[in-house]
């Protein structure tokens, strides 16, 4: 027998035993158990929500760290507001605590202006303009940027993403700014709009991020006005979002790209996994070492409270909580993460999370 006619004689009895198996069994079983197999909260969402009520109530009134104060609107937010959003593959949601609060993305929002960038670019360019190297220091160095071969760093750093931002297409500074809102409204399934107060107080303080810029120009690695990719990026930083919104952006990357809620395909595919190992090897600022050896999953966090966690394939966590540790990572997301991840048994890193016994 050909090989063809044997394919097809294959294809035609795989098509038999899977109508007998419709016929005996009802489709609706069969899609229920796909679904289940799927989900990382079915079937067992009473103890994931069980494991998020633990981690909440632990950590609710841990009073340690202190709000960013650089920026003088961060200063005022209230450290008690604390919210914990879960968004999974297959759009299951559970919140908890104040998860309805708009606060400003920052840091976080660099992520989705890579994926924007290497949308645009393709992932090659962005990484010989960028750069993936950690680089130790402070998000806002400018050590960093004098020492390191790429003085881009990543691009997570205030250089790197400032430098990501620059490669952001547009006609003018105005129609860049509307591309990357665009982007971001996508990506959390929900219009997202900029906190005019968090962007004129940080305008306002935003000198160490303007030195950065034309330290960079001096090195050649920003690719547009450094003053203008400058006002960019601190609208960007700008972008309000809640806890739920949050952790629907990174349920998106969990879902290789496609919004969970909306079904779209709004990150590309191949993108995906360079947005996540960097997000393993610098999302943390200073901190990622730690957090990969404790948690081990990739993550994004900003100086106004907020951090997203994703389990690639499974969903996302997102904590909001502003009191930060010295690094800038707020202390009690990086907690409630690190505590969910090892009841769930998220780790990356572990064989075990993949099934392994
Ligand atoms: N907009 C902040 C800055 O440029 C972002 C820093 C952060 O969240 O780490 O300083």
């Amino acid at each position: 027998m050909s090989i063809e006619k044997a394919v097809v004689m294959k294809n035609r009895w795989v098509r038999v035993v899977f109508g007998v198996l419709i016929a005996v069994a009802g489709f609706t079983p069969v899609v229920i158990f796909a679904q289940q197999a799927r989900s990382p909260v079915a079937p067992r969402r009473e103890f994931v929500e069980s494991v998020v009520r633990e981690a909440y109530d632990k950590y609710k009134n841990d009073a340690s760290g202190k709000n960013a104060d650089y920026i003088p609107y961060l200063a005022q937010v209230d450290s008690k507001l604390f919210g914990v959003a879960i968004v999974t593959t297959d759009n299951q949601v559970l919140t908890l605590g104040d998860v309805n609060y708009a606060f400003s993305i920052q840091s976080i929002s660099k992520v989705f202006t890579l994926a924007l960038a290497m949308e645009e670019l393709g992932p090659d360019k962005v990484f010989d303009k960028i750069g993936s190297e950690p680089t130790g220091r402070a998000f806002n160095s400018v050590p960093a940027v004098v020492d390191m071969p790429t003085h881009t760093g990543n691009p997570y750093v205030n250089a790197g993403a400032i430098a990501t931002t620059s490669l952001v297409s547009g006609k003018d500074a105005d129609e860049k700014w509307n591309n990357i809102l665009a982007f971001y409204s996508k990506v959390a399934g929900d219009k997202l709009s900029l906190i005019e107060d968090v962007y004129k107080s940080e305008a306002a303080t935003n000198a160490g991020n303007k030195a950065l810029a034309m330290l960079l120009a001096k090195y050649d690695r920003i690719y547009a006005d450094p003053f203008e990719s400058v006002d960019i990026y601190t609208k960007q930083c700008s972008v309000g979002v809640n806890a739920l919104q949050l952790a629907r952006m990174g349920a998106t990357l969990a879902n290789n790209g496609v919004n969970p809620a909306t079904g779209e395909q709004v990150i590309r595919r191949e993108d995906v996994p360079y947005i996540l190992s960097s997000m393993a090897m610098a999302g943390l600022y200073d901190g990622s070492g730690g957090w990969a050896w404790h948690v081990g999953l990739p993550a994004k966090s900003g100086v106004g409270g907020g951090i997203v966690a994703i389990a690639p394939g499974k969903g996302a966590i997102a904590v909001f909580a502003p009191p930060l540790d010295e690094a800038g990572n707020s202390v009690k997301a990086q907690k409630v993460i690190e505590y969910v991840a090892r009841k769930l048994n998220y780790n990356l890193f572990s064989p075990s999370s993949v099934g392994l016994k």
